[in-house]
């Protein structure tokens, strides 16, 4: 048993992998944790991160991904399908749960692809993979440019009970875009990725999400006009649930005037105007979660000119300072979007709630702590962060996987 002792707002009691206690601990444990100053949360749950083994693990492995994790505060995580070797059938989801298992650190969730190598050609084999251990469906990297094919999905995932993670984006509108269409890249002279591209697919799919009574969860949300789209969808009563990244919470297009890849990521950094609506909706809970979108890229790939190197940034061990720093979204909302949120999205049971009979993931918090953001300190293996010399203010002390201190 082990006692978190005089934590705000509540001691919790440990015992054999579950919450035995919340509130007055009476008990004698054989461990007590001096948790004074420090806030107990459910342990954090990041629902879109890319770790890339099989086959790219130069960028990232499981094992890596998940010490990144839970040096950030979280205790699990969903993981995309698009590493080296697509997660696109059952043989695909078990590497991944055995590997998280070896490693033995976050839970790491396997997202199966919704179509066979992400080709948007063929449906993989949604079934055999829900049974498998997938918690969701997602060819997230590319966007389902097939509506039909998107349809069959939703409604062969709604079987299964299983939300489709969308990545949207009218690739067609998009070809070659470097940064955001504004004033910015007007100025720059780069190609834009309009707003546009982003809010017609997520319209599409909360209509076909109407039209199949499945569930469809809009992944980070970059655009204005994306937001109207779900709030509108959440009015209409259709079963669309949506996430924001950090960097899309806090930074805009305007930092591309330096070039630098750390500021390239799908979908891009968009203007003020879109960073507060987001921002807003997050506040709101329009947008239901906060996730990473961690994507990391060995630095040679990233060192390229921005046009050539690749999408996508680190963010696990940056996600909850970032977050905090963030006035406009109170602390509780930032919390339930980064743990009951994601957990009722993937219907992760005994996750994401502090209560008796629930799984022992929890996390520390220090919402005080100074801290500035080193790469060199990074259990990840990627480098490439927007935030990079930051200071920020508040981050994971403690960090218990399972009932097992894992940080
Ligand atoms: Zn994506
Ligand atoms: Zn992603």
């Amino acid at each position: 048993m082990i006692h978190i002792k005089g934590a705000k707002p509540f001691d919790v009691l440990l015992d054999g992998g579950k919450i035995r206690k919340v509130g007055k601990v009476t008990e004698k444990a054989d461990q007590v944790v001096d948790a004074k100053g420090l806030v107990v949360v459910p342990g954090l749950i990041d629902m879109h991160v890319h770790f890339r083994e099989p086959g790219r693990e130069d960028k990232e492995t499981i094992a890596t991904g998940a010490a990144a994790a839970v040096a950030g505060g979280f205790t699990s995580v969903a993981v995309m399908a698009n590493s080296g070797r697509v997660c696109d059938d059952e043989v695909g989801v078990v590497y991944v749960k055995t590997r998280s298992r070896e490693a033995g650190l976050a839970n790491v969730f396997p997202v199966g692809a919704v179509t066979k190598g992400l080709k948007g050609e063929e449906l993989a084999e949604l079934g055999k993979m829900a049974v498998a251990g997938a918690v969701a469906f997602s060819d997230d990297g590319m966007p389902i440019m097939n509506s039909e094919l998107m349809r069959r999905a939703l409604e062969y995932a709604k079987m299964f009970g299983k939300p489709i993670l969308s990545h949207c984006e009218d690739a067609t509108l998009t070809r070659g875009a470097v940064m955001n269409e504004g004033a910015v890249a007007a100025e720059l002279g780069l190609k834009g990725y309009p707003n546009a591209a982003e809010a017609a697919m997520a319209a599409r799919d909360c209509y076909l999400a109407a039209l199949t009574g499945a569930h469809v969860h809009i992944c980070h949300v970059s655009a204005r006009e994306t937001v109207g789209v779900v709030r509108q969808a959440k009015k209409n009563g259709i079963r669309v649930t949506a996430e924001a990244a950090p960097h899309h919470l806090m930074l805009t297009d305007e930092t591309l005037r330096k070039y630098e890849s750390k500021y390239k990521m799908s979908p891009p950094l968009r203007a003020a105007e879109d960073v507060e609506a987001v921002v807003a909706a997050v506040a709101d809970g329009t947008i239901d979660a906060i996730a990473s979108d961690h994507a990391p890229h060995t630095a040679e790939e990233k060192e390229q000119e921005l046009a050539a190197c690749p999408n996508g940034v680190i963010g696990l061990e940056t996600t909850l300072g970032v977050v905090l720093s963030i006035r406009k979204i109170p602390f509780d909302r930032a919390i339930d979007a980064m743990t009951a949120a994601p957990a009722r999205i993937l219907d992760l049971v005994g996750k994401g709630v502090l209560e008796e009979g629930a799984d022992a993931d929890v996390t520390l918090i220090d919402p005080k702590a100074a801290w500035t953001v080193d790469p060199s300190a990074f259990r990840s293996k990627g480098r490439c962060t927007p935030y990079d010399g930051l200071k920020l203010a508040g981050r994971a002390v403690h960090v218990f996987v399972g009932g097992k201190l894992c940080t």
